[in-house]
C-alpha cells in the first residue's frame, strides 16, 4: 500500500477535464463490477452491453463473457454513453472503474519482457503532473485501487469457478474453432448469442456488429 502510495504522490495526477478517458480510442472499454451493474440497471439498463472479447465459445457457437461493459454512443468517436459535452452526465455516482482511473495494480511484462507492476494508465497522455497530493490522499487512492483490483479479479474467479461447473454439467467444451468462426460471422454483420456472468448467473443477449 505505502509503495502504490508513493507512486501515487510522486506522479502527483491531476485530472484536467479533457475526457479522452472516456472514449473508446483512449481506453478499450469500461468494464463494470457486479454492484456496478446493479445500479446501473436501475437507472439506465440501455447504458450496458456484454464486455468484448468473451472468454468462451462452447460447441453450439455460445459465447460466455465475464460481465459488462459500457456501451459506446457510437463508431466513430466511441464515446461512453454517459459522455455529454465532455462531461460525464453521472459524475456523482460514476462506476468504481472511473473513480479510481488512471491508478492501478496490474502485472505486466515490459518490452523486454520484464513483468513487475504497473500502476498509472495513459502516463503523460492525459492530465497534469507534478500536482502535490497528501500522505492521506494517496493512501486512500492506494486503498481503493486495491479494492477495485480484489473485488475485479474476485468477479474472475467467480466466473472460472462458474464456467468450470456450469460446462461439466451441461457437457459443454470451449471450441477454438467454432469461436474464431463465430468472430468472423459477427464482423460478418450476423447476430450472435452471448451469455453474459452477472451476480453468480449467466444473462443471455443476442447481439449484432
Ligand atoms: S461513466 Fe462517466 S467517468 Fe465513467 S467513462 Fe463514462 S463518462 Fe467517463
Amino acid at each position: 500500500m505505502k509503495r502504490l502510495a508513493g507512486v501515487i504522490q510522486r506522479i502527483g495526477f491531476r485530472c484536467t477535464s479533457c475526457a479522452k478517458c472516456c472514449t473508446r480510442a483512449f481506453n478499450g472499454h469500461v468494464f463494470l463490477l457486479d454492484r456496478d451493474v446493479t445500479s446501473v440497471k436501475a437507472f439506465d439498463p440501455a447504458a450496458l452491453e456484454p464486455a468484448p472479447a468473451p472468454e468462451f465459445c462452447d460447441q453450439n457457437g455460445i459465447f460466455y463473457v465475464s460481465g459488462y461493459a459500457v456501451r459506446t454512443r457510437d463508431k466513430v468517436s466511441g464515446s461512453c454513453w454517459f459522455l455529454e459535452n465532455g462531461r460525464c452526465r453521472i459524475y456523482d455516482r460514476r462506476f468504481t472503474i472511473c473513480r479510481i482511473y488512471p491508478y492501478m495494480l496490474h502485472r505486466e511484462p515490459d518490452e523486454h519482457g520484464y513483468v513487475d507492476w504497473r500502476q498509472f494508465s495513459g502516463l503523460d497522455q492525459h492530465g497534469e503532473y507534478d500536482a502535490v497530493i497528501s500522505d492521506d490522499e494517496s493512501l486512500d487512492l492506494a486503498r481503493e485501487t486495491k479494492e477495485y483490483e480484489n473485488a475485479f479479479l474476485t468477479q474472475e474467479i467467480r466466473f472460472l469457478e462458474f464456467i468450470r461447473d456450469y460446462f461439466t454439467r451441461h457437457q459443454l467444451r470451449h471450441v477454438q474453432k467454432v469461436y474464431d468462426d463465430h468472430v468472423r460471422r459477427f464482423n460478418r454483420g450476423e447476430e450472435i448469442t452471448v451469455m453474459v456472468y452477472h451476480n453468480g448467473d449467466l444473462e443471455q443477449h443476442r447481439i449484432r456488429n
